[in-house]
């Protein structure tokens, strides 16, 4: 299927691992060019330098701190006309709420929410003027249904959704369309220090931690970041105008849920 994506621009956060990274690589084979950011520039060059190997696109680097606004105003400096923004960090540490100050609430919402919504901000007016821009910011099943220690993803992440859910309906005219992806479990960096974190408060080894959330996917696996960058190139492509406002997951049927 070809979704029409070729000489596109996207700006993919996070994208040196796991699901971002996954997301610059199906983009980069659609023909889509790239702006990818995270902080460590080592990791970043290397994912760009095997994404120029791989497909005749514009790799641009930009090492920065997402929740800064230096940060953002660097990803911006260096794409001036995105087509396609994916939002992306990463997630807060896990921990027990009443451990909690009022800065690990604040440093949770700056990434998870404020700063996707103030990428948002920055890139919508260009889309809504070229009458094309999508949107997917990478979320989390916690939105649907709460993680065990993660109450700091699970309220910032909530915040972010419900922005989108409104922003969504005022921008549908322009063909400029925003929608979420929520991954369960997935094989990332990001999934194997949360598990640690889960078995060192059950005092059980990780790898029973590993084979008891294996056994809770229908799918009998955990996600794989390819799977997840397909999904998104696919709500990036010019076939998807028509889906918006969505919050789509993506968790081998983990959610036992009709809708
Ligand atoms: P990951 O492996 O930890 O990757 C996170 C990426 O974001 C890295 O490229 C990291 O690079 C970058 N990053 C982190 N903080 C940043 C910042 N302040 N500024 C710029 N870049 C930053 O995470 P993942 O597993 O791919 O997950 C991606 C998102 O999905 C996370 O928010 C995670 O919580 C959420 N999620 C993941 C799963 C899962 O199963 N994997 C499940 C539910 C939700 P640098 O550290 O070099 O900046």
């Amino acid at each position: 299927m070809d979704l029409g994506l070729g000489g596109k621009w996207a700006i993919v956060c996070g994208a040196s691992q796991g699901l971002g990274e996954g997301c610059a690589r199906s983009l980069a084979r659609e023909g889509v060019n790239l702006v990818v950011v995270a902080r460590t520039r080592e990791k970043l060059e290397t994912v760009a330098t095997s994404l120029r190997a791989s497909h005749a696109v514009e790799v641009k680097v930009v090492s920065a701190d997402l929740t800064s606004d230096d940060g953002r105003n660097a990803v911006v400096a260096a794409c001036q006309r995105p087509d396609i923004l994916v939002t992306n960090g990463g997630g807060p540490p896990p921990g027990d709420f009443r451990d909690w100050k009022l800065d690990d609430w604040i440093s949770a919402l700056g990434a998870n929410m404020l700063a996707p919504i103030d990428l948002i901000r920055r890139c919508i007016d260009g889309m809504i003027e070229r009458r094309y821009g999508r949107i997917v910011n990478i979320t989390s099943s916690a939105v649907k249904s709460p993680a065990p220690l993660l109450g700091l993803s699970n309220g910032a992440r909530a915040g972010l959704t419900g922005f989108v859910a409104g922003l969504a309906r005022e921008i549908a005219p322009f063909n400029v369309t925003v929608n979420n992806l929520l991954p369960g479990f997935f094989a990332t960096q990001r999934l194997m220090a949360y598990l640690q974190a889960l078995a060192v408060t059950r005092n059980i080894d990780r790898e029973k931690i590993m084979s008891e959330t294996v056994a809770a996917i229908p799918a009998g696996r955990l996600g794989n970041p390819e799977e997840f960058g397909d999904a998104c190139a696919f709500l990036c492509g010019t076939s998807a105008g028509f889906i918006t406002g969505q919050n789509l997951l993506l968790d081998g049927g983990t959610f036992r849920g009709v809708f």
